[in-house]
């Protein structure tokens, strides 16, 4: 990326469109630095509407940060159910312990503090430092980004890191004398609303006559791809283990990608291994209990962002104990099937619990799982 010292660039174009066209969030309606923490955390992987959505019903349930440090795990983990990427929310909990413990139970107003958080990086920490407390640090997303490899007709990845260093230098000067939460937010915007993957609305975009890439003819080339990610298939099977109108369940281990939630128990196939194979080996490599009686329930699909879930399966009885020992889990239940919904599972699990609950409402032979 060349450099422009000179670089033009419409700021109070930009701002008089941020002002006339940007939409009421909730956590812009008061810049509580709390509720810009937990909205930066939320949005990340996330869409905005449904990021709203969690949002109003996560203030709703924690208004501050005693509040939600002093909540269970439990209703933490509910509240953050869908989301995924667990590991955020195990990082809030530990960040609003800290904050009551050592900050009085406030966000601190400085950058190095706010990095030695649990759960947050350079750019959390930037983005807190300028929406929240109106600072000078310059912030590069996704939305960012592409408009600026368009402004500018940028012919490299923009994950280049010279390209993203010559960026910040560029947005730091470009953030004096302006206000930098307006600033930032109104470039996002931008990104977000006009200046959009596909179809960008150039007619509507109130920086359109300083566009390299639209003068060039190469908007739709802008950004630059820095390769295409490939999508990995992941087969598993789970046990849904009945006894006497109760079904097992087990909560992960802290340190486990799904960590704190609970689950039927299951993994991946290994080579050459049936689905129901699976499923009876993983239940007693985890938990030493033996399922038989087999009956293949539902499989299901979800993806994430670099991988395809394929997960089937299967509900079943035990032969013998059933008291498990666990070795993959941190703790374990039986519990009503109409219990289950008040448990955080991750999302293949809540596919199959809506499933039973349906078969639940609407038996129907066969595909009946729960006695
Ligand atoms: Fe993006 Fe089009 Fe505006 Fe250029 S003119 S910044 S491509 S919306």
């Amino acid at each position: 990326m060349e450099k422009r010292k000179e670089y033009q660039f419409p700021r109070d174009a930009l701002l008089a469109w941020f002002g006339a066209n940007r939409r009421d969030l909730p956590w812009r309606r008061t810049y509580d630095p709390y509720h810009v923490w937990i909205s930066e955390i939320m949005l990340q992987q996330t869409q905005m509407e449904r990021g709203v959505e969690y949002f109003n019903r996560w203030i709703a349930l924690f208004p501050d940060i005693r509040a939600l440090a002093a909540a269970d795990e439990l209703t933490v983990f509910k509240a953050w159910e869908g989301l995924g990427y667990y590991s955020r929310v195990r990082n809030i909990r530990k960040a609003a312990g800290v904050l009551v413990g050592e900050h009085d139970g406030r966000v601190p107003d400085d950058y190095d503090t706010l990095l030695g958080l649990p759960g947050i990086g350079p750019y959390t920490a930037a983005a807190i430092m300028s929406i929240a407390f109106d600072r000078a640090f310059p912030l590069v997303d996704a939305n960012v980004a592409r408009v600026f490899a368009r402004l500018q007709d940028i012919d490299r990845p923009m994950k280049e890191r010279g390209v993203q260093r010559e960026l910040h230098e560029l947005l730091k000067e470009m953030l004096s004398d302006v206000s930098p939460r307006d600033f930032n937010q109104a470039l996002m915007e931008l990104g977000a609303l006009v200046c959009t993957p596909r179809n960008p609305d150039c007619g509507g975009c109130p920086v359109r006559a300083y566009c390299e890439a639209l003068q060039a003819g190469t908007v739709a080339e802008r950004p630059v791809n820095s390769g295409r990610v490939e999508r990995i298939d992941i087969v598993m099977a789970c046990a849904i283990v009945e006894h006497q109108g109760r079904i097992f369940i087990q909560q992960r281990q802290e340190d486990d990608i799904w960590g704190g939630l609970w689950e039927f128990p299951g993994g991946r196939l290994k080579d050459g291994e049936e689905p129901e194979e699976a499923a009876v080996r993983e239940l007693f490599e985890e938990t030493e209990l033996r399922a038989v009686n087999l009956r293949p329930f539902r499989t299901v699909i979800h993806h994430y962002t670099r991988y395809r879930v394929t997960l089937h399966s299967f509900c079943c009885s035990l032969r013998g104990k059933v008291d498990p020992r666990l070795h993959a889990a941190q703790q374990w239940s039986w519990v009503a099937p109409e219990e289950l919904e008040q448990y955080p599972f991750p999302a293949g699990h809540r596919q199959l619990i809506a499933a039973l609950k349906q078969d639940l409402l609407f038996p129907s032979g066969s595909r009946r799982c729960c006695a």
